[in-house]
């Protein structure tokens, strides 16, 4: 028997899971198919390694999709303050919430307590089906719809398909969507580190010409660190004793926050610049990473998903007539293709612009850091815009 649904959902994590709040709370009918079981969450389990900076958009996004309490009540650190400075020399920038009126910058939240927070509102939408562990086996599209058989055997029917499953989305090679590639050459190196000195509420950024070095405030005296190198020297970060990656790390973050005391586990990812040639294609759309990613150093990856989601929910619940209709996905593409294209560029410049060692560019960026810092209207259109207040 086929199960019918306005729209079928791969992949349920944060940002396929926000979107099936957001149109389960609008009446639609979702099927969200996840290929993994999120693990259960205990306030005793040790902090992920993925963790996400949330811009106030995308706090405010959760909020209406009915997630920020249970991410609240799990656990999610607000930060107040980032400082960001250049290796190669005195160029600083400090941006404070005080300073532009607001609570905070944003918040600090592991990626599985944002899955797991729209997981639970998504279980209280009767027009929202979860099927997991499961995932598309064949998909048939139609003039009308699209026939999602999944490896279950259960077969679903929808006018639309929407790929939320990720940077190796299968939803966009069946839709035969091509993608551009950028291979940075470069990996994240993520941990977690207990550090001498109290983080003081604040996101530390330090640009080295190898790659940007973050800890990201948890509960006091935590921090979730991500510090881009180069692939062979973040394999070989890996493999060094606990003892000596933290005096590595305490050097790299120029002991702003006095010695790395201790690290947990360590992990490292390949970072790639990818966007795909077009978002829509026949009945299927895609949104998040399997769409689109960039590198981490501003941490805006998530934070264009939720933009993406939030788009994507709006175009299908004011059309009247097909969701899955040329009009509404191209609509879509037009509203949030200019704003993804847009911030990775911009990353790109950063990570061309801070990665280069000759002098005139250090110069250049290190006087005009000082010089934004002290631009008090420059650099609060700036937080503004990254907050998306
Ligand atoms: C080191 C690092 C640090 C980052 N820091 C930040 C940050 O601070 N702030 C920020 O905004 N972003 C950050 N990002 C980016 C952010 O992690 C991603 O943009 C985000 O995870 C994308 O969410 P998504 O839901 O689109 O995809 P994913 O998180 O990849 O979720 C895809 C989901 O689909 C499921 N899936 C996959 N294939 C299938 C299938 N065939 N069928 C069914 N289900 C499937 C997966 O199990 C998964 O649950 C960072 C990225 C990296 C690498």
């Amino acid at each position: 028997m086929q199960v019918q649904y306005d729209v079928i959902i791969a992949g349920g994590g944060m940002v396929g899971a926000i979107l099936a709040c957001l149109l389960g709370k609008a009446g639609k009918r979702v099927a969200v198919l996840e290929a993994h079981s999120p693990t259960v969450f205990s306030p005793e389990d040790p902090y992920d390694l993925r963790v996400s900076a949330l811009s106030r958009a995308s706090q405010r996004a959760l909020i209406d999709a009915g997630a920020w309490e249970g991410i609240a009540a799990r656990r999610a650190f607000p930060y107040e303050v980032m400082q960001v400075w250049d290796a190669t020399g005195a160029g600083e920038i400090r941006f404070d919430a005080a300073d532009l009126g607001e609570p905070d910058l944003g918040h600090i939240v592991e990626n599985r307590v944002i899955q797991l927070a729209l997981l639970d509102t998504l279980h209280t939408l009767d027009s929202v089906d979860w099927y997991c562990p499961d995932q598309l086996a064949t998909v048939v599209v139609d003039e009308q719809r699209v026939i999602a058989t999944l490896q279950s055997g259960q077969v679903l029917q929808a006018p639309l398909l929407v790929g939320a499953d990720g940077a190796h989305s299968k939803v966009r090679a069946l839709a035969g969507i091509g993608m551009s590639t950028q291979d940075y050459g470069q990996k994240g190196l993520v941990c977690v580190a207990q550090t001498e000195f109290p983080h003081q509420l604040t996101a530390w950024q330090r640009f080295m010409p190898s790659g940007p070095l973050a800890f990201l405030p948890l509960a006091e005296g935590f921090c979730s660190v991500v510090w881009t190198l180069p692939a062979d020297q973040a394999d070989a970060m890996l493999r060094l004793p606990d003892q000596d990656f933290c005096r590595e790390l305490s050097q790299a973050l120029d002991y702003r926050l006095g010695a790395v005391i201790a690290v947990g586990e360590r992990a490292a990812l390949s970072l790639r610049g990818r966007h795909a040639d077009c978002y829509s294609q026949e009945r299927v759309v895609l949104v998040g990473d399997a769409a689109h990613t960039i590198h981490p150093l501003a941490g805006q990856g998530v934070n264009l998903g939720i933009k993406d989601a939030l788009e994507l929910a709006a175009q299908i619940c004011q059309s009247t007539g097909d969701c899955g209709s040329p009009k509404v996905l191209r609509a879509y593409e037009r509203a949030r293709r200019g704003d993804n294209v847009l911030t990775q560029k911009a990353m790109e410049g950063f990570r061309l612009l801070f990665g280069n060692t000759l002098t005139p560019w250090k110069i250049l960026r290190n006087s005009g850091l000082s010089i934004v810092n002290r631009m008090g209207f420059l650099k609060y259109e700036m937080a503004k815009r990254a907050m998306g207040i």
